[in-house]
């Protein structure tokens, strides 16, 4: 078993007081931190993946520019490029991150498996060239990005776990909607070793 870990979006504008802020997601950058310095270690390949969008378009409809948004299909401005809103949030330490992907560059894009790393490489082409089996998944957002990132993870033929004392999600209801599709999806929703 070769098992990696995807860290999604865990940035300034997904985190309190963020352009999207979601409730806990500082929260999880610290516990994300906590399970690095434990069990980092544990982990083939870590993956982190930022929303990177482009300055001054609406990124293929994703940023209301016109109209109210309506969180979810369209967004209020976040995350473009280089801005500190797209940032990695300042609690979550990046130094046993092995790949770092971007996605969103001029449209939506909410699975990790929609964005590429620094060279260019696809993030199935690292998994199928690292031999990864099994893959934990945590952070922001439960509802969106960590579930498409999941579902897509299933669809590659990965073993998924989600931890779900390190994930945030925008609302309640579709937070609890995405662990029983995952659930049901063939993931299990357990707890980190903490
Ligand atoms: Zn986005």
């Amino acid at each position: 078993m070769t098992r990696a870990l995807f860290i999604v979006d865990v940035q300034n504008d997904f985190t309190e007081g963020g352009a999207l802020g979601v409730v806990g997601g500082a929260a999880v950058a610290a516990g994300i931190s906590a399970l690095l310095a434990a069990h980092a270690g544990e982990y083939g390949t870590i993956f982190a993946s930022r929303d990177w969008h482009d300055e001054g378009n609406d990124n293929g409809g994703h940023f209301a520019t016109d109209a109210a948004p309506d969180f979810v299909d369209s967004w209020p401005v976040h995350c473009v490029a280089g801005t500190a809103g797209a940032d990695y949030h300042p609690a979550f330490d990046t130094a046993a991150v092995t790949f770092h992907i971007r996605k969103g560059q001029g449209k939506p894009a909410y699975s990790i498996f929609e964005g590429t790393g620094e060279n260019g490489e696809t993030v199935a082409q690292l998994l199928t060239e690292r031999g990864v089996t099994d893959i934990d998944i945590v952070g922001i957002a439960t509802d969106y990005c960590v579930r498409a990132s999941a579902l897509d993870a299933l669809e590659h033929g990965q073993r998924v776990r989600v931890l779900r004392d390190l994930i945030a999600g925008v609302a309640a209801e579709s937070s609890v909607a995405a662990l029983a599709e995952l659930g049901h999806a063939g993931a299990e929703i357990v707890d980190s070793a903490g």
